[in-house]
């Protein structure tokens, strides 16, 4: 029989009592998830919903949105969780891309119930905490449909973060899934594991590691809404054996008074990933939680994580403390390549290059959007637009986002090793280094940073800081200091932003 992503509960429904969520305190069992799943597929199929469409779940991360992802593939569809912080029309935007006939708004999103009924292709809009538990305990009456999913039907579809430019639907099927699961192998996942999932759902690192952790009989810890101090405590009453999260968020906990005097004892691993990490955040991490390290590197196109770097090289102190940067080694099942973005040609170990990925991982392909799907994978590559380079023995090094690198005079300048040396210095809490227009050398280098609580930034004396550290044509020639970055709710910066002002009078 070949994978389905259903059968990621369905295996453990011969252990009743096997807790697969806990959420606000209340625990549901893997056979409880799989019957949701069942009941939520027949009251789709009552309802038309069938091979090809889309179910839109818009809401903070609930356990009803498991009863969508496990009960589209039976009837051939698959689950769209969109993002819950962009703006109404954003969000109206993105339903009518997706053509749904189905949508299952969270309590907080009641009230755009009339705007998306009024959509054209929208046949029914539930509400959870008003009609959808009724919807979908209605459906007992009706009859399973038939089963006749195909390895190729899409049973999520992700939206990118957009951080550089308009989000984009990406179709994951079951295929990519069955691939994805083994990196639970790498995390040493078992019945008894406790996973932490405050990542949200409607981003690879929130569904895919409830996938991972959901395959191997794990309970997962469902988060909704990440208070720093409340999520600590969390993790220490639940007994979190293994997390995913962000650097950003990572940042905001290592930075609670009291976060590294808790009992940690119980964790086995935390991953992070999906945006880059500064030396200063990652040695916190590795002081407060004493806890061993995964980083892990992927995108939405690669169903998430594609390659990893292991606890043992998280040595600061030890004779690979290089490795630190790095985002690790690829999984066995997949191929990782730097290449000339001109010619597609590989470059030499050591030698920046663009970063493309093969593997059963990667998307067939972004929806309803042809043109995007042909400029980002060729042959089965996924083009992943950040540059970096593989060294002798395939430790992947990312240096920036082919669309962040700064070009001044003729050196490229990656804004990570400026932003890593300034976050560095005591009184910088949050940093980003963009390019600025400049008559002479077409773009410079400038800061934008965020002062540490009760510190004040001194401009001057960042700018000897960085004198001592980096090369000349690295250096900030300026300095703004703001009270907060534009970041994406995975912790992204969103650079395109906070360019945009100083580029508009160059209409770029
Ligand atoms: P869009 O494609 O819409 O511009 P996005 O690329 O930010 O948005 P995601 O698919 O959520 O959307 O993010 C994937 C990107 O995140 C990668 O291409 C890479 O730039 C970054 N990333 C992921 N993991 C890491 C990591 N470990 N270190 C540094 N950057 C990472
Ligand atoms: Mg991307």
């Amino acid at each position: 029989m070949p994978f389905r992503l259903t059968d990621v509960v369905r295996q453990y429904v011969n252990t009743p009592d096997l807790v697969a969520m806990t959420f606000e305190g209340a625990n549901t069992t893997y056979a409880e998830m799989d019957r949701r799943g069942g009941l939520a597929a027949r009251a789709m199929a009552a309802d038309g919903v069938g091979a090809g469409s889309r179910v839109v779940w818009l809401g903070k991360n609930r356990p009803e949105f498991f009863d969508l992802l496990f009960g589209a593939p039976r009837v051939r569809a698959g689950t769209a969780p969109l993002n819950n912080r962009l703006t109404h029309d954003e969000l109206i935007a993105i339903i009518e891309d997706s053509a749904a006939p189905l949508v299952v708004l969270g309590p907080d999103f009641a009230d755009l119930r009339g705007r998306v009924e009024g959509l054209d292709a929208v046949r029914r809009v539930l509400v959870v905490g008003d009609d959808y538990e009724g919807w979908l305990t209605a459906s007992d009456e009706v009859l399973d449909p038939p089963d006749d999913a195909q390895d190729d039907d899409c049973v999520l579809q992700l939206y990118t973060s957009g951080t550089t430019g308009l989000p984009k639907g990406v179709v994951l099927t079951h295929t990519q899934f069955a691939a994805l699961l083994s990196v639970g192998d790498h995390w040493g996942f078992d019945t008894e594991s406790v996973g932490l999932v405050a990542m949200p759902l409607f981003h690879i690192g929130g569904s895919g590691f409830a996938l991972v952790c959901l395959s191997f009989g794990a309970r997962c810890v469902l988060i909704a809404d990440i208070v720093p101090d409340q999520l600590l405590a969390t993790m220490e009453d639940e007994g979190v054996t293994n997390a995913f999260l962000v650097p950003a968020v990572l940042q905001f906990l290592t930075g609670v008074p009291g976060a590294a005097d808790k009992d940690w004892s119980k964790l086995r691993a935390i991953a992070y990933g999906a945006s880059p990490i500064t030396s200063t955040v990652l040695n916190r991490v590795l002081t407060t939680f004493r806890a061993p390290l995964f980083q892990v590197y992927g995108s939405t196109e690669t169903t998430g994580a594609i390659s990893q770097l292991d606890p043992d090289d998280h040595d600061p102190d030890g004779p690979r403390a290089h490795l630190m940067r790095s985002a690790g080694k690829a999984y066995p099942w997949v191929e990782l390549k730097a290449v000339d973005p001109a010619t597609g040609e590989d470059v030499a170990p050591n030698v920046v290059g663009e970063i493309w990925i093969r593997s059963s991982q990667v998307t067939p392909g972004y929806w309803a959007r042809p043109e995007e799907t042909a400029k980002a994978l060729s042959d089965g590559w996924f083009h992943t637009g950040d540059a970096g380079y593989l060294d002798e023995e395939g430790y992947l090094f990312l240096t920036d986002r082919i669309k962040d690198m700064i070009v001044t005079g003729a050196e490229n300048v990656y804004p990570i090793e400026v932003e890593n040396v300034l976050s560095g210095h005591p009184d910088v809490a949050d940093v980003a280094v963009i390019g600025v227009p400049d008559e002479r050398w077409g773009e410079t280098v400038k800061a934008v940073v965020v002062a540490n609580e009760g510190s004040e930034i001194d401009t001057d004396a960042l700018l000897e800081w960085c004198k001592e550290r980096i090369a000349g044509f690295k250096r900030p020639r300026s300095v703004d200091v703001v009270d907060a970055l534009p970041r994406n709710p995975s912790g992204k910066i969103l650079k395109k932003d906070l360019r945009r002002p100083y580029w508009e009078a160059e209409g770029r």
